[in-house]
């Protein structure tokens, strides 16, 4: 008998537009609204005044996102975002501590269902049965906030699975593709990387990061973000995925 390409006994999957989504997400307007009035809290917290909360909220966010892009087109190494904000906000005059500009950044992180985060619907069921099956599971997910925020979010999305690994970007110090975070993973399942399917809606992050760890991936259909990556498998919905082989039971 051939044996076939590939053992699963775990699965990891990716989280934002691959487990959820946010489609029921606020107009920016109202996020920005939020976001303000986060900052003007945290800084009356501290026992400091700024006219413009606005602008702090939005001068942290930016740099935040400024240097997540450049981590991402370049070493994959996770920013220190309380560094990176307090530095932004002394740009606009603001003295904080570097715990004080984390604080502050995260204060104004719009997220779960306030954010519009819901599951997809076949998100739990697929999960669910997946265990039934016998696979290990574990999360894969490039985020700037990590912690137990991360993890409340996750429970009030009803995907709080109890998950075998949680391998989350701020906390492993790496974000996808680079392997240290694929490595993180494997390493708390205790599983070689050809024993592990990665499932993720990105090519250059998920797909690509996985294949290059020797991991097989399978791809949620969505806009390419890559070149030249041919995902293993493709999928549309995540109940899809019950119907492959290799996920018929673990290996
Ligand atoms: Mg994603």
């Amino acid at each position: 008998m051939p044996r076939p390409p590939h053992h699963i006994r775990a699965v990891l999957f990716d989280i934002g537009d691959t487990l959820w989504h946010s489609r029921a997400a606020p107009p920016p307007g109202e996020f920005r609204r939020l976001a303000a009035g986060r900052a003007a809290a945290a800084l009356r917290e501290f026992g400091i005044h700024h006219e413009d909360p606005s602008l702090v909220a939005r001068t942290a966010w930016v740099a935040m996102e400024e240097a997540m892009r450049t981590a991402r087109a370049t070493d994959c190494a996770e920013p220190d975002y309380g560094l990176v904000s307090q530095r932004a906000l002394a740009g606009i005059g603001l003295d904080l501590s570097r715990e004080e500009a984390a604080a502050l950044l995260e204060s104004t992180y719009i997220s779960g269902i306030e954010g519009g985060k819901a599951p997809f619907a076949d998100a739990l069921s697929t999960l669910t049965e997946l265990r039934r099956r016998g696979f290990r599971l574990a999360t894969v997910t490039n985020r700037a906030f990590g912690g137990e925020r991360f993890r409340t979010d996750l429970r009030d999305a009803g995907l709080d699975i109890g998950w075998d690994a949680e391998a989350v970007s701020v906390e492993v110090g790496f974000l996808k593709p680079h392997p240290a975070i694929f490595e993180y993973a494997l390493h708390r399942l205790g599983i070689p990387p050809g024993e592990a399917l990665m499932v993720g809606n990105s090519l250059a992050e998920d797909v690509l990061g996985a294949q290059q760890m020797g991991i097989p991936a399978a791809w949620r259909r969505s806009a390419p973000d890559a070149e030249g990556v041919t995902p293993d498998y493709v999928f549309d919905e995540l109940a899809e995925l019950l119907g492959l082989p290799i996920l018929a039971g673990p290996g």
